[in-house]
């Protein structure tokens, strides 16, 4: 089947007797034992399972064409399963240029049991001098967050193979419409599902896929239910209805994104574009390898510095000034000030996520704001 059917039926499974035609939302905590001491609709306690979580897994697994998925409250904590599961003492290697809120994880709250190489992984050649006997893991983010860089998942899944390293990518910028991590080699996928995938700005939810069912995967399994940050059944079945339009949301976030991206690199005001649609970005080509289309994100460099770039932020009329992506809305921000005085992100830098607005529109606001910068 294809994305749109996937993501209109996989999920869509119906427990009740009243002819429903999509799946109600079970509050339910705990789940009756019958005589034999089992348990006739499969669920013991919420925390474990749930009829919506579980609707939501398959239907995610099937779209990341992996073998099972894992729903957590969000995507911070489906990142953070992935690391508390690694073993005490292991290296990994990260990119230079990834969501600041994993390079918060990775630097402060597993800076006893983990060590990191933070390295720009769009040069391959340079990643094997990193590998140590301790290394365990390559975690790719591709599109990266904020600089779009892409980095080329064959190539990695390539090394990671040669030297027995896990693969693990956060494709959130993709979502499961634009790339699928598991057929190019990676073992899990990560998504934060507030982004693209929910698409409404409001429902806050992860999630972890897996090529395989192994051990690994068994104590990400673990984690998740005895950690107990799960997603909510009211959470999962607003993910699932989300799930049903994200094709076609995705390709009105892709089109958007590249008029932006195009209208932005003739503009007087702006320096630089960051798209990895534009035949200017240095990785267009595996871009156009990996992903299916380009997405609804891009950064731009603004003439001038932070003042420049916070005017712009603040001119506009129809993009919200707020963090975050991949809602029907479109949102704009000053990046570095989200990040912090340690961010490395460019002062001058603009985050845009394109939302479903008419591309008219959105072109004639930032053109406003741009010139009255
Ligand atoms: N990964 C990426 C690329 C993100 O942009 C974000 C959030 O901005 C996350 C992960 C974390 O997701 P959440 O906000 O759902 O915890």
């Amino acid at each position: 089947m294809k994305t749109e059917t996937i993501a209109i039926h996989s999920g869509n499974i119906i427990l009740s007797a009243t002819g429903d035609v999509t799946p109600a939302i079970s509050l339910s905590t705990t789940f009756t034992r019958n005589e034999e001491g089992g348990y006739t609709g499969g669920h013991m306690y919420s925390r474990v399972s749930n009829p919506n979580r579980n609707a939501l897994e398959t239907v995610l697994a099937a779209l990341e064409k992996g073998e099972e998925a894992c729903a957590f409250s969000s995507g911070n904590t489906a990142g953070m399963t992935l690391f508390q599961a690694l073993d005490p003492g292991s290296h990994i290697i990260a990119p230079d240029d990834m969501y600041w809120g994993f390079k918060k994880q990775l630097q402060f709250i597993f800076k006893d049991t983990l060590t990191i190489d933070f390295i720009d992984l769009t040069d391959a050649t340079a990643i094997e001098a990193h590998i140590k006997p301790n290394t365990v893991m390559i975690w790719v983010e591709t599109p990266s967050n904020p600089l779009l860089k892409i980095t080329d998942l064959t190539a990695i899944s390539a090394i990671c193979k040669k030297h027995q390293l896990m693969l693990a990518c956060d494709s959130t910028f993709a979502s499961p419409c634009l790339q699928n991590p598991i057929a190019l080699g990676a073992d899990v996928v990560m998504h934060s599902t507030t982004k693209y995938i929910g698409g409404h700005s409001d429902v806050l939810g992860g999630a972890l896929i897996t090529a395989k069912k192994d051990a690994f995967w068994e104590k990400i399994r673990n984690i998740q239910q005895i950690g107990g940050a799960v997603s909510a059944p009211f959470d999962c079945f607003l993910l699932l209805r989300s799930i049903k339009t994200l094709a076609y949301r995705m390709r009105g976030h892709c089109a958007n994104g590249m008029a932006l991206a195009q209208f932005l690199e003739k503009h007087p005001q702006v320096e630089a574009v960051y798209y990895p649609g534009l035949p200017s970005h240095p990785q267009h080509e595996i871009a156009k390898q990996q992903m299916s289309d380009f997405g609804g994100m891009l950064s731009i460099l603004v003439k001038g510095g932070a003042e420049e770039a916070s005017k712009v932020v603040n001119k506009v009329e129809l993009f919200a000034q707020a963090t975050s992506l991949g809602g029907v809305e479109s949102l704009i921000e000053h990046r570095a000030s989200v990040e912090g005085p340690d961010t490395k992100t460019p002062q001058n830098l603009i985050r845009i996520s394109a939302g479903l607005e008419h591309i008219d529109d959105l072109i004639a606001d930032l053109d406003q704001a741009l010139r009255a910068s």
